[in-house]
């Protein structure tokens, strides 16, 4: 039975604790962006403030077995900084039976990078590049029939599990949904994950309507289940950036030397005629700034997005499209946003990225709530100043991206079940 972190007793239990340190050094270790330490806090001083003690855990990068680069170490004293305790450090993490016999309420250690064992994602490594099938078939038996064992270690250090791991719920890990198993009354979601949660139930369970989804991006292809899932979900779906070429390629304009995917025009074709029949309302760009180049000092034209010249390609919305897709985000009342629509890393080409975040945060001013996730837009956002200004931004990419296709995390499901 799932518990929950506020009306669980903590008092003199060790709790494990998944969480996602995975951030980014430079070439001194030092963390570039701390985001992820600071995002798990909450639920590590909760335990710690109810006279708990922390068994933490995570993974850093993706190591191939021990290697100095991948190493929590680094981020110890930094970790220790954010919870206000000396944490201590297991440089085994299946090898932390001493450290974690002698931790007392209070107190707090960090199991190092989960991923120098090959158990953790329960993937073979080192294989020949060219092993044949049945090698395959029999590495990946031996990892799996390991990781039963590396599961039990894990979990015999602990009263209790916590996931406050967003960044990895979509995989079904060792320390994301496997160990869960070994806690079946005393299992539960950290602060961060509740959040998570919340924010995808907030616009695919429980969603106010009007109903409008921004998504941009790059692609299509990587788009292509969150499109279909919206389309279930949604009055008005906006698309565009990149992928939206595509779109308007499939209904006969000219897109010159915009980014498209030809192979992906069926699809393309289908969701628009889907969303026909649903009577979901779907908003293409009508106005495109283009460039003679992809850089900064390019020449650059604002033209109707289905006329786009020979030797010009789509970088930007253009304002007759934003003021369109305005409308529309400020008489909803949820807005999902996923997806930059315009190349937005690149300044002259970010005024249509900067003008949605302006409409989401009005928008939810008025009192709509807004979610931006599981894409570049959450950099977009935080970058522009306007993370403090919509409802939700998630933490998650590629988990957030899996929740809006539809499909169920892994590491959401192993706590519920
Ligand atoms: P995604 O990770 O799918 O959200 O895609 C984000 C990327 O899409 C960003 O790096 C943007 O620069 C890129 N992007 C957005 N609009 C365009 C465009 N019109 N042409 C090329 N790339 C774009």
């Amino acid at each position: 039975m799932q518990q929950h972190i506020d009306s669980y007793d903590f008092t003199g239990k060790k709790a494990i604790v998944r969480v996602d340190f995975n951030v980014p050094l430079n070439e001194k270790f030092e963390i570039t962006d701390d985001t992820r330490i600071r995002a798990a806090m909450p639920t590590l001083k909760k335990v710690l403030a109810s006279g708990g003690s922390l068994v933490i855990m995570s993974h850093l990068g993706r190591p191939k077995g021990v290697t100095d680069k991948f190493s929590l170490r680094h981020i110890l004293a930094h970790v220790s900084e954010c919870l206000g305790v000396d944490v201590k450090f297991a440089p085994d993490c299946q090898k932390a039976q001493a450290e974690v016999a002698a931790l007392k309420p209070g107190e707090a250690l960090l199991l190092e990078n989960l991923r120098f064992y090959a158990e953790e994602e329960g993937k073979p490594r080192g294989l020949a590049d060219d092993a044949g099938e049945e090698e395959k078939k029999v590495a990946k038996a031996a990892v799996k029939a390991s990781q039963k064992e590396f599961v039990k270690t894990l979990a015999s250090y602990a009263d209790c599990y916590i996931n406050d791991a967003f960044g990895t719920a979509h995989r079904a890990h060792a320390s994301t949904a496997l160990i869960a198993d070994y806690f079946p009354n005393d299992k539960m979601f950290g602060y961060l994950m509740e959040g998570e949660i919340k924010a995808i139930d907030n616009v695919l369970k429980n969603a106010q309507h009007p109903f409008t989804a921004i998504i941009g991006g790059s692609k299509v292809s990587s788009k292509l289940a969150v499109l279909e899932n919206m389309l279930e979900k949604v009055d008005n779906l906006i698309i565009g950036g990149g992928m939206g070429y595509t779109f308007i390629k499939a209904e006969g304009g000219k897109i010159g030397n915009s980014l498209h995917e030809d192979d992906l025009i069926p699809q393309a074709k289908e969701i628009l005629a889907k969303a026909k029949e649903k009577g979901v309302n779907i908003y293409l760009s009508v106005q495109t700034l283009v460039a003679d180049d992809f850089s900064a000092d390019a020449n650059t034209l604002t033209v109707p997005s289905h006329e786009i010249p020979d030797g010009w390609e789509g970088v930007d919305a253009g304002p007759e499209s934003l003021e369109i897709w305005g409308k529309v985000i400020l008489d909803s009342k949820t807005v999902l946003w996923n997806g930059p629509v315009g190349v937005f890393e690149i300044p002259a080409f970010a005024k249509g990225t900067l003008k949605i975040a302006e409409y989401l945060a009005e928008a939810t001013e008025k009192g709509a709530y807004t979610l931006v996730g599981g894409g570049d837009s959450v950099a977009a956002v935080t970058q522009m100043g306007y993370a403090g200004k919509v409802s939700y931004v998630s933490t998650g990419g590629g988990a957030m991206l899996e929740a809006l296709e539809g499909k169920d995390l892994p590491g959401i499901a192993a706590i519920r079940e």
